[in-house]
C-alpha cells in the first residue's frame, strides 16, 4: 500500500520534472497518420517539421498488400487528422470509419477530384472474378489512382492544406507558403508532360506491368496498352496477353516498355526483347525506396524522373 502510494508520488513528481525540463512536452504539434507514400508525401510537405506525420505503409513495400495492424488502428484513434486515399486498396477503412468516423478528423484523396471508372482495355489480363467481390457485396469501380496526374495533385495539396490549416490556424501562413511551393512542382511537371506529349506523334504506352495510370492519360491525351489494370491482383500473364502486347508493340514501333517502381521486369523485358525495345521504369509513386527516402525524395521529384522516360517511349 505504502509502496503503490510511494509509486504515486514518484510518477507525479517525474511527470512534473518532465513538464518542466522538456517544453516540447506541452507542444500542441499535429499529429498525422497517413496510409501511404502519396498521402505522407502531401502531408510531409505542407507541414515540414510543424507536425508529426507517420506513414502506416511500411518504406519500401508493396502498396496492395498493406494490411493494419492493432498498433495502427489506435495510432489512426490518436491522430489529429487521418489522411488516406480511399478506394478498392482502402476499404478497411471503410469500415473502420463507420464505428468512428464522428471522432476523427480524416481527408481522402478520392473525395477531392472527379473520379474515373477503371478501364479494362483490349489485351488485358482479365481480372479473377472471385477476388473482386467485395465483403459489403458493393463493387467499387472507380480507378483509386488520382495522385498519379499532376493536374489533381494542384487540387488535393490546395485542399489538403485548407484542412490542415483548419486544425492548427497558428500556422497558416507557414503551411501555405509550403503548399504553394509545392504546388509550382506540379504545375511545372504538368507544363512539361505537356510539352512531351504535344510533341509525339507516337501517343501510346505500352506497360508489361499493371496499369495504374489512368487519370495521367486521360489528362493527356494518351492511349494505353498493359498487361494488368491498375490495382489488379493478378500477377500470372498468359501467353495470349503477352502474344497481344509484343505485336502492339511490334506494330507502333514503340521504343520503350514500361514498368513501374517495386515491381518485377518479367513481362515487360519479354515483351522488350521480342521487339528490340528497352524496358524504362515509369513511377507511380504508391511508395518509395529505402534509398530514396533517405535521400529525401519526394513525389514531385520522382514524377519529375518520368520526363525522360516518357519522351524516350513517345518519340
Ligand atoms: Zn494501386
Amino acid at each position: 500500500m505504502f509502496f503503490n502510494k510511494f509509486k504515486s508520488v514518484l510518477a507525479i513528481t517525474s511527470g512534473l520534472m518532465i513538464l518542466t525540463w522538456s517544453p516540447e512536452v506541452l507542444s500542441k504539434e499535429l499529429n498525422i497518420i497517413a496510409t501511404n507514400f502519396p498521402q505522407y508525401d502531401f502531408v510531409k510537405n505542407i507541414t515540414k517539421d510543424k507536425a508529426n506525420v507517420s506513414m502506416l505503409l511500411k518504406i519500401g513495400a508493396e502498396a496492395h498488400s498493406y494490411e493494419p495492424t492493432p498498433k495502427d488502428l489506435i495510432a489512426i484513434e490518436k491522430s489529429d487528422l487521418f489522411v488516406f486515399n480511399g478506394g478498392e486498396n482502402d476499404e478497411w477503412i471503410e469500415n473502420f470509419l463507420k464505428d468512428h468516423l464522428d471522432k476523427l478528423n480524416t481527408f481522402a484523396f478520392t473525395k477531392e477530384v472527379a473520379l474515373r471508372d477503371e478501364e479494362e482495355v483490349e489485351g488485358m489480363q482479365p481480372e479473377d472474378e472471385e477476388e473482386h467481390e467485395h465483403e459489403d457485396g458493393e463493387e467499387h469501380e472507380f480507378d483509386e489512382h488520382v495522385w498519379t496526374s499532376p493536374k489533381n495533385d494542384v487540387v488535393i495539396l490546395n485542399k489538403l492544406c485548407q484542412a490542415i490549416v483548419k486544425l492548427d490556424p497558428e500556422n497558416k501562413d507557414f503551411y501555405e507558403k509550403n503548399a504553394a511551393e509545392y504546388i509550382s512542382r506540379f504545375n511545372g511537371l504538368d507544363k512539361k508532360y505537356s510539352e512531351i506529349i504535344s510533341g509525339a506523334k507516337n501517343k501510346t504506352l505500352i506497360f508489361g506491368d499493371r496499369f495504374p495510370l489512368l487519370y495521367f492519360v486521360k489528362d493527356y491525351g494518351l492511349n494505353y496498352y498493359a498487361a494488368f489494370k491498375g490495382c489488379s491482383n493478378e500477377t500470372e500473364v498468359s501467353a495470349s496477353t503477352i502474344k497481344f502486347l509484343i505485336d502492339k508493340a511490334e506494330q507502333l514501333k514503340s521504343p520503350v516498355i514500361f514498368k513501374i517502381e517495386l515491381s518485377s521486369d518479367n513481362i515487360a523485358s519479354t515483351i522488350a526483347e521480342s521487339v528490340g525495345a528497352k524496358v524504362m521504369t515509369f513511377n507511380t509513386g504508391h511508395n518509395i525506396t529505402v534509398e530514396e527516402f533517405k535521400a529525401k525524395r519526394t513525389m514531385a521529384d520522382l514524377f519529375n524522373d518520368n520526363l525522360p522516360a516518357l519522351k524516350a517511349a513517345l518519340n
